[in-house]
C-alpha cells in the first residue's frame, strides 16, 4: 500500500532498527517501547490485521511466530508475549498487521 509506514519499512524505504529479517517477514524495535523488550514483527506484504493475514497469508503469519521466537531467544530467554491489537478501540494505530513481541520484566504493561 502506498501510504503504509510498515510497508515502507518492509521495503527498506524508511529506516528502522531491524533485529531480524527473512524473505517475507521483518522484525524491528518499536519506536516508543513499552517494555524492556519491545519488537514488532510484521509481514513485508500488506494485510490490515491478524485475521486478514490468517486468511490471506497463513504461512507468512506462521513464519512471523517463528521469527518472534527467534527474537525472544536472542533477547529474553525465549519467553515472550505476542500481542496483535485489532481495531482502534483495542489500541491498533498502524493498520498493517504486526505482532508486539514483549518481555524483559514483570508483567503489567500492554502494547
Ligand atoms: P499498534 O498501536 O498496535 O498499531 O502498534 C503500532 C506500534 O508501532 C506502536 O507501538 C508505535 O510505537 C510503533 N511505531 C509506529 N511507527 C513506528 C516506526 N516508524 N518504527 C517503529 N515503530 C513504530
Amino acid at each position: 500500500m502506498t501510504d503504509c509506514i510498515f510497508c515502507k519499512i518492509g521495503a527498506g524505504e524508511i529506516p528502522a532498527d531491524i533485529v531480524a529479517e527473512t524473505e517475507d517477514v521483518i522484525a524491528f524495535r518499536d519506536i516508543a517501547p513499552k517494555a524492556p523488550v519491545h519488537v514488532l514483527v510484521a509481514p513485508k506484504a500488506h494485510a490490515p490485521n491478524v485475521a486478514a493475514a490468517a486468511r490471506e497469508m497463513p504461512e507468512v503469519l506462521a513464519r512471523m511466530a517463528i521469527v518472534a521466537q527467534q527474537v525472544a531467544d536472542a533477547e529474553c530467554d525465549g519467553e515472550f508475549r505476542l500481542i496483535f491489537n485489532t481495531g482502534p478501540s483495542a489500541g491498533q494505530t498502524v493498520f498493517h498487521v504486526h505482532g508486539h513481541i514483549m518481555n524483559g520484566g514483570a508483567l503489567g504493561w500492554s502494547a
